[in-house]
């Protein structure tokens, strides 16, 4: 389990200031030592100095006055006065180091024997045990030592008092060391929050969350939190665009294969549609081979070769036009076209097909102009044009009409032919599709009319429209825009 950083904190600021506490604690109890044991020793030293006093004015008044028997004699005398005067407890040796006063049934133990021996040599001495003190200094007269008075100091208040001190102390410790880890834990956990929040970002973005906040905060975390807002905004924003390259290739590539596919298509459509004319031009050579001499055969062969070379030269000619069209771009002629005029020269050019096919033609042309290339113009008239005728009805009419609206020059194409099943409407615009192969066939057509129109309209700026379609007939319209002298607007 992970220690929270505000739990570490506020350990480290507790500890600290217990540590403080402590050290504070060492040094005042070190000095109250120091001045109790001054103390001690300047009453003690006084004492001592009373005591030579007194015993000086005692052996004055004494008629004997050898220090010796005097303290042999009344030395127990004396240290009771002694006690009296002092209020101590006391303990008299001679010079010797023996016993005076015999009243006093005080321990003999060897320090004390230690340290009487010390005092012996005219010099004071003290023995600490437990709460008692034993402090031995000589006793001169002039200077000459006669024995060892031994005072009995109890300590036992300068231990309470210095007891009580350390106690106070370690209470003031313990005291410390809680507040102070609460009230740390309360001040850390405002900058934990922070860091926890961050902490919790920086996992979500880590989880390809890129959703973060700006924490209001005027300190580093707050500069911390705008960095890491900047950082995964850009990191999404990198993300979103990689996306969208990554779906512009998969379009790109899906239209690659879709166009690889449609080439192979049209290949496969542009070989199937040149063996049958291919074909049959074969069949008949292989039979005028076979009967040279056959008059008929050979009438009828010329007729089809004919036929069949006519309508392969047409198509090559229109898959030429196509797959030039798909590949490069044309410079077109582009020129005023009055469309009257360009109507009335295709309906000209195709009058005996129209008399072929016992069309009744009726027009309602007005004067119109366009900007377009005139051959292409052309071709999209011509072949919507021979549609018309080739899918109609014999004796049916063709009714061809142009008008301009909305800045538009518009032809319209209406026939009363067989019509187109509303289920391939769709694909009629597609190269080589033909709804019926064997009319389409019967009639010099391959598929490739409509398509190509709409590709010569549109890159023009025009384009092929189908305005409806039954077995009532077909209406197909043209449309481009109108000529306008240059620099007036279409509106
Ligand atoms: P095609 O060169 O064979 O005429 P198109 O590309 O011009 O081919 O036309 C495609 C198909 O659309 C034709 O095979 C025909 O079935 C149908 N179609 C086109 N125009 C008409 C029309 N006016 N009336 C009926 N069918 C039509």
């Amino acid at each position: 389990m992970r220690t929270s950083i505000k739990i570490k904190f506020s350990i480290f600021l507790a500890v600290l200031l217990l540590l403080t506490v402590f050290i504070l604690s060492l040094l005042v109890l070190r000095g109250i030592k120091v001045n109790q044991q001054g103390q001690y020793e300047v009453y003690l030293d006084q004492q001592a100095q009373r005591a030579n006093i007194y015993f000086m004015q005692t052996l004055l008044a004494e008629d004997n006055k050898v220090p010796q028997t005097f303290l042999e004699t009344k030395g127990e005398e004396f240290v009771e006065e002694l006690e009296l005067i002092s209020g101590q407890l006391l303990v008299l040796y001679d010079r010797k180091g023996t016993l005076v006063s015999k009243k006093v049934d005080h321990m003999e133990s060897d320090s004390i024997q230690k340290t009487l021996k010390f005092a012996l040599s005219n010099k004071t001495a003290y023995l600490v045990e437990k709460d008692s003190l034993y402090y031995l200094t000589p006793l001169k007269v002039a200077n000459e030592q006669v024995g060892v008075v031994q005072f009995y100091y109890s300590l036992s208040g300068e231990h309470e008092f210095y007891n009580r001190i350390r106690q106070l102390f370690i209470s003031i410790g313990a005291v410390v060391f809680f507040l102070s880890f609460i009230l740390a834990y309360f001040y850390f956990s405002f900058f934990a929050n922070g860091i926890i929040r961050l902490e919790k970002m920086v996992a979500r973005v880590r989880e390809g969350h890129y959703d973060t906040t700006i924490l209001l905060r005027r300190d580093e975390i707050g500069k911390l939190s705008e960095g890491i807002y900047a950082m995964s905004g850009r990191i999404k924003r990198t993300i979103q665009d990689m996306e969208g390259e990554q779906k512009k290739l998969t379009l790109a590539i899906n239209k690659l294969s879709l166009l690889d596919q449609q080439q192979k298509q049209f290949i496969g459509n542009v070989t199937h549609e040149f063996k049958t004319p291919l074909t049959s031009i074969k069949a008949y050579i292989d039979l005028l081979e076979m009967y040279p001499d056959d008059d008929k055969l050979l009438e009828t062969a010329k007729i089809n070769i004919k036929d069949e070379t006519q309508r392969l030269y047409e198509m090559v000619e229109k898959v030429l036009q196509l797959s030039a069209m798909e590949k490069y771009d044309f410079e077109y002629n582009m020129e005023k076209l009055d469309v009257k005029q360009a109507i009335q020269g295709v309906i000209n050019s195709l009058k005996g097909k129209i008399d072929k096919f016992k069309i009744k033609l009726e027009t309602d042309l007005t004067e119109a102009y366009v900007e377009a290339d005139k051959d292409s113009m052309t071709i999209i008239l011509v072949n919507l044009m021979d549609n018309a005728i080739k899918y109609n009805k014999t004796r049916g009419n063709i009714y061809v009409k142009n008008y301009v609206k909305d800045a538009q020059a518009i032809i319209e194409i209406a026939d009363t032919g067989i019509g187109i099943p509303k289920e391939l409407l769709h694909k009629i615009y597609e190269p080589f599709f033909t709804v019926d192969k064997n009319r389409s066939r019967e009639n010099g057509g391959a598929g490739l009319g409509l398509s190509l129109a709409k590709k010569y309209a549109e890159t023009q700026g025009g384009s092929i429209i189908l305005v409806s379609t039954s077995s009532e007939g077909t209406i197909f319209r043209i449309l481009f825009p109108a000529y306008r002298p240059s620099g007036q607007e279409n509106n």
